[in-house]
């Protein structure tokens, strides 16, 4: 069987890295789990011996027939032939209760499902997942660092986040060139209240690394001098400086200006 390039399968070949990986999910024999790309069931086989219920979502049809006859003897698994980005994970938990979700993602569209993980946060009460180890750096990055964007906001912004343990190139096939790195997310109860528009700040804020918070801002609200100052956030600063605490009192002012303008 040959491994699809553009749906970024590299299979975990080490069965003890994918039970390390399974261990950091913390399975009670009551929860549902949400597994995206089983691929050839590395995590899966560990996944279906501890929950009570496993949603594997996997977009290859190929690998699906593959799948059904590997788990024939776990009827508590439920393989969805979908692209994870569609899925609805509010209507996978329709009574409310809390899922939990364990990936290793393709790295084509790491960025793209921790945005939709974000947005559907409050389904979950626990997340791990693995990326490559540079996506990894940048959506944990401090204030202040290089790797500071606008995803690491957004991260933090969403999810208590603490970076596990990595992974070689040699426990996958292919071997990628790159190391990955596993992480766990937990959401966080309270966040910026107006989730739309935070994103659009921060867009606006890192849109050119270089350049000033004022200057990226400009565009974005004619109240941003007056609002920086009222934040007592120096307007000389650029966006990968300030602290998550900056960013609501921020946009606290500037999202309030920012929907009165539009709406
Ligand atoms: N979980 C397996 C493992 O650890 O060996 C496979 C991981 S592989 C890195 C990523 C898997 O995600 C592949 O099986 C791939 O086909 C699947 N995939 C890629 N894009 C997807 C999407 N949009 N929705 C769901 N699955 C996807």
């Amino acid at each position: 069987m040959r491994a699809k390039k553009s749906l970024g399968q590299n299979f975990l070949r080490d069965e003890a890295v994918s039970e390390r990986i399974v261990a950091a999910l913390d399975i009670g024999t009551d929860d549902t789990v949400i597994e995206i790309g089983p691929g050839q069931g590395a995590l899966t086989t560990f996944l279906v011996e501890r929950a009570k219920r496993v949603i594997a979502i996997e977009f290859d049809r190929d690998l699906i027939s593959p799948l059904r006859v590997q788990f024939h003897t776990n009827p508590n698994l439920e393989l969805l032939n979908a692209d994870a980005l569609s899925v609805d994970f509010r209507e996978l938990a329709p009574d409310g209760t809390k899922l939990k979700l364990v990936a290793n993602l393709p790295y084509n569209i790491s960025t793209p499902i921790l945005q939709r993980l974000i947005e559907h946060r409050l389904c979950f009460s626990e997340i791990v997942l693995m990326f490559q180890r540079e996506v990894v750096e940048r959506i944990t990055a401090r204030p202040a660092t290089k790797e500071r964007g606008f995803l690491s906001v957004l991260v933090e912004d969403a999810f208590e986040t603490e970076t596990l343990f990595d992974v070689p190139p040699t426990a996958f096939w292919p071997v990628p060139k790159v190391w990955s790195s596993v992480i766990r997310l937990r959401p966080k109860e309270e966040v910026f209240p107006d989730a739309a528009a935070f994103r659009k700040l921060l867009s606006a804020a890192f849109a050119q690394k270089r350049k000033t918070i004022l200057n990226n801002l400009r565009g974005f609200s004619p109240d941003i001098e007056p609002a920086l100052s009222s934040a007592v956030i120096d307007s000389r600063r650029r966006a990968e400086t300030l602290t998550l605490d900056e960013w609501h009192r921020l946009a606290g002012l500037i999202c309030a200006t920012f929907d009165r303008d539009t709406h």
